[in-house]
């Protein structure tokens, strides 16, 4: 479980692995290739945290930044049960099982802590050192065969999460820190700024890798803000304005009036016509199958527009846009059949795919800041956006992200 402490929250490099029974709250910082076991605390509520590279928190150990940070260098192997709540333990070194190290202390590098021992407060480890006993002394040098362990541990430790993962059992999935692989996308919501909300931050990547994105607003958007017919025709201005803020995203507003959409086999003919004609590689759009969302901050109904504009998004990908015997008149028309390879769905409760959208945060809220009839709707939306992505960044270790189910459609 991965927490925020007010204003404090853990940072975790994609290629760590996190145990989903591991608790990590605070300032924590893991670098590449670290791992953390079951049962593992670390807690910088107080101070920080930091692992550096290759460092490894095995089953039920304990770090806890209390008077001081807590450092970790690069290659450090801390074993089962150890508590430290000390200043540093240097690189290539290691804290064998049951050792505890208090507070101020610091063991240097290369570095064997013999299990059981006790680091008392303050106390300065020499690089090179093996120390043991209660209370520990340094006992004489480390000698390469025991250094040689510490890296082949720490290099099991990364063999044994790539298999955990594999097997599901890490706290998240997949982590992309740039655009997904990506070259047409067509985004299916109901409303003028869905897109910019759900998933700005990823089509602003998309396009900045070169990709082609076309939005697809099914409802005129008339519900919206103060609400009004009036609005309809500003809204559609308002999300032509934001799609080529997104880098020349294309937008397009079906008919259909908000608030009122159903998954109706006329939507779904229109969509599936706009799937024939962009060709997309994947499409975007709303997890269908949930009623609410909670976050770290908010709870809230979802819209039943949403629901039903990705329920006829994902009838059209399979079967009505890839067969030849659905809507025959468009293949008339030219426009031939199109399978759609993957889909990316948002407000999902099982999200499964993370994008770091930290470096496009701004096109993202300067989007959704076009639809400027909506300022002020539940309480600033661009406001609520930031918060949701940052949210969702704490859930994946990134200053803010956005979440997917992503689905890779077999047939
Ligand atoms: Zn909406």
């Amino acid at each position: 479980m991965i927490r925020a402490f007010g204003e404090k929250r853990p940072r975790i490099h994609p290629s760590a692995f996190v145990s989903e029974a591991a608790y990590i709250v605070g300032d924590v910082e893991i670098g590449p290739d670290c791992t953390v076991w079951p049962g593992a605390v670390l807690r910088a509520d107080a101070n920080a945290i930091r692992l550096a590279r290759n460092v490894h928190i095995e089953d039920a150990s304990v770090l806890h930044a209390v008077q001081t940070p807590l450092e970790l260098g690069d290659t450090v192997v801390i074993g089962h049960g150890v508590v430290l709540h000390c200043a540093r333990v240097g690189d290539r070194s290691m804290v064998a099982s049951n050792a505890t190290v208090l507070d101020h202390a610091e063991i240097g590098s290369r570095c064997l802590v013999d299990s059981g021992s006790l680091v008392k407060p303050r106390m300065v480890v020499p690089d090179g050192s093996f120390v043991s006993g209660n209370p520990a002394e340094v006992r004489g040098e480390t000698r390469p065969d025991q250094l040689r362990r510490i890296e082949l541990g720490a290099q099991l430790h990364r063999e044994t999460a790539s298999r955990y993962r594999e097997a599901g059992l890490a706290a998240l999935r997949e982590v992309l820190l740039e655009a997904p692989p990506v070259q047409r996308a067509l985004v299916v919501v109901p409303h003028p700024d869905d897109a910019e909300f759900y998933c700005g931050g990823t089509l602003a990547l998309l396009t900045r890798a070169g990709g082609a994105v076309r939005i697809v607003v099914c409802t005129r958007g008339q519900r919206g803000g103060r609400g009004g017919e009036e609005l309809a025709s500003r809204r559609r201005a308002e999300q032509e304005a934001a799609a080529s803020l997104l880098g020349q995203a294309e937008a397009v507003v079906l008919d259909y009036s908000d608030g009122e959409l159903t998954d109706s086999e006329e939507l779904r003919r229109e969509i599936a016509a706009e799937v024939r004609r962009f060709r997309p590689d994947a499409i975007f759009t709303f997890d269908p199958e949930h009623a609410y969302v909670q976050t770290h901050s908010y709870t809230y109904l979802e819209h039943t527009d949403h629901r039903a504009a990705g329920a006829a998004a994902l009838a059209v990908a399979y079967p009505r846009a890839a067969l030849p015997t659905f809507y025959p008149e468009q293949l008339e028309h030219g426009l031939r059949p199109h399978r759609v390879g993957e889909l990316f769905l948002f407000e999902s409760p099982q999200p499964d795919c993370f994008v770091d959208i930290s470096d496009v945060l701004d096109v993202k809220l300067a989007a959704l800041a076009a639809h400027e009839s909506q300022a002020g709707v539940w309480g600033g939306q661009v406001e609520v956006a930031r918060r949701l992505a940052a949210d969702t960044g704490l859930t994946c270790g990134r200053d803010y992200a956005e979440a997917f189910k992503r689905l890779r459609l077999s047939f």
